[in-house]
């Protein structure tokens, strides 16, 4: 076990342990590949020696399947330290860039070093992944950090500061429970960066609490990503991608497909397969899928309110709903829906659905399918179902999005080339390998003159000169 400084009389008290963490990020950034490797490989032991407590923990928290602890939590945070641990050596160094000829004699390089102090505020969906994920890269990156787990799971939360508190000695890392209210106060602090992953709404917080210290931000948020299914698409495959994407974790996933944009044409069949998928999937009927372990919960009620009123909203508006409906209050259990008819005056249709319920709009030309899309903010995913190569080139030109699936669904998050993250409502800044790593760096610019000088175009500014500037500017 690390044991704090001494002069930290109290572990939780904020402002000592920032101060110490700021003596402290001088020393970290001079540390090597080697001994950031070294702290990341700590977090990997401790994981896999407490696997079974972190899928217990998530279970006491909303019944989280064990497949998807492994899948959701672990498996991305997995590849994210075999990733890092494989390339930081080579990401560390200095890299050299090609010298634009007026500037012969010079050499340039960018440098990657740490921001510094680096605060992270993660959610409770994949209350363990997430919260872990950027540390590996604030790690990576040499910094120090202060992490806010989600109070909404409070055994993993427990979980994340107690495998903190044995690895790390709070100058370098340090947890506080809590919710707003300690987030607030972290907010306070003029940290460096802000690694923030959760709603646009706190978001817009976490951004204008940044602004008062210039601090650089990460925002990992969320939105309606939408999925479009063409007339051209394979209609099984994407069925059981869409059930799958959109049930894993009971809905609640960022990247989720949050709403369904099909083809009238295949709508039908479409819907006939995704019942099938279910059903298939998670059980026969309700009651069978609300025994089943392969189903996870709402993470608490207030969630299960929420998402309840958004189905009820668009029923009394005029929706109907075509599969399950079910919902247990005292569980937390809403079963597998799907509400068909959706018009954009209802809630579901406004706002990020984050639960079991897929609204579905069909589309006869594919600019309707655009023009619901382009009428919402920019998503953080935009999955395309199609065989159609014109299809999916036309709606790629004319869509933006964080990420794009095309032929399969929320891949991007656990794929260490790709960078993950969304745009302006969706999120600001990337993550995933390398991304991540120079979102927690600072680029700082380094030319080196080995020889010559730029004195031939100092003053005074005779004829000669002149024309020599203005050879030098046609050839930048
Ligand atoms: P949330 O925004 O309610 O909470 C996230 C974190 O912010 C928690 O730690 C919470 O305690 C803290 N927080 C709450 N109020 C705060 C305040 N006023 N000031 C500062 N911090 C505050 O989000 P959530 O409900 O935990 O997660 C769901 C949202 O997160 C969804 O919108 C989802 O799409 C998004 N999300 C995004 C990603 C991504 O990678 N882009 C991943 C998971 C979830």
């Amino acid at each position: 076990m690390i044991t704090a400084s001494p002069d930290i009389a109290q572990q939780d008290d904020i402002q000592a342990i920032f101060a110490a963490q700021r003596r402290h990020a001088p020393q970290m950034a001079l540390t090597t590949a080697a001994e950031r490797i070294e702290r990341i490989q700590r977090i990997h032991r401790w994981i896999q020696d407490h696997e079974d407590d972190l899928v217990k923990a998530m279970y006491a928290d909303f019944r989280k399947p064990a497949s998807e602890v492994l899948l959701g939590d672990l498996g991305a945070l997995y590849y994210e330290i075999k990733h890092t641990s494989k390339h930081l050596k080579s990401w560390m160094k200095p890299k050299r860039v090609s010298t634009p000829l007026p500037l012969m004699g010079t050499r340039g390089y960018v440098h990657h070093e740490p921001k510094g102090n680096v605060l992270i505020i993660s959610p409770w969906n994949y209350p363990f992944g997430l919260a872990i994920k950027p540390l590996i890269t604030a790690i990576a990156t040499g910094n120090v950090v202060m992490l806010k787990p989600s109070e909404m799971t409070p055994h993993v939360s427990k979980a994340i500061k107690g495998m903190i508190k044995e690895l790390f000695p709070v100058e370098e890392v340090a947890v506080f429970e809590g919710d707003s209210h300690m987030a607030t106060q972290l907010l306070e602090l003029p940290f460096n960066h802000i690694f923030f992953t959760g709603s646009p709404a706190v978001g817009k917080i976490v951004m204008a609490a940044a602004a008062n210290h210039l601090a650089s931000v990460t925002l990992e948020l969320g939105g309606k990503s939408p999925v479009i299914v063409d007339e051209t698409a394979n209609i099984k495959t994407a069925a059981e991608q869409i059930a799958w994407g959109k049930y894993f974790n009971n809905g609640q996933t960022c990247i989720a497909p949050d709403y369904l944009l099909v083809h009238e044409s295949i709508k039908e069949p479409f819907m006939q397969a995704f019942r099938e998928s279910v059903q298939k999937m998670y059980g026969p009927d309700a009651q069978t899928i609300e025994q089943s372990d392969n189903y996870c919960r709402i993470v608490n009620n207030r969630h299960f309110k929420r998402v309840q009123s958004l189905s009820d909203d668009a029923v009394q508006k005029g929706a109907t709903v075509t599969l399950g409906g079910q919902m247990n209050d005292a569980e937390n259990f809403i079963a597998p829906t799907v509400v068909d008819g959706v018009s954009d005056d209802m809630a579901i249709m406004q706002e990020e659905i984050f639960g079991p319920v897929l609204p579905v709009v069909s589309y006869r030309d594919r600019d309707e399918a655009l023009r619901a899309i382009n009428s919402r903010e920019k998503p953080l995913a935009l999955y395309i179902q199609s065989k159609s190569r014109q299809n999916i080139d036309y709606i790629m030109a004319r869509t933006t999005a964080g990420d794009t699936v095309i032929n399969d669904l929320m891949w991007q998050f656990g794929h260490m080339e790709i960078p993950f993250g969304g745009v302006n409502n969706s999120g600001i800044g990337k993550a995933n390998g390398y991304f991540g790593f120079q979102e927690l760096s600072n680029m700082r610019g380094v030319i080196r003159r080995d020889f010559g000088t730029s004195r031939f175009i100092y003053p005074p500014y005779t004829d000669k000169i002149q024309k020599l500037i203005s050879f030098l500017v046609k050839k930048l």
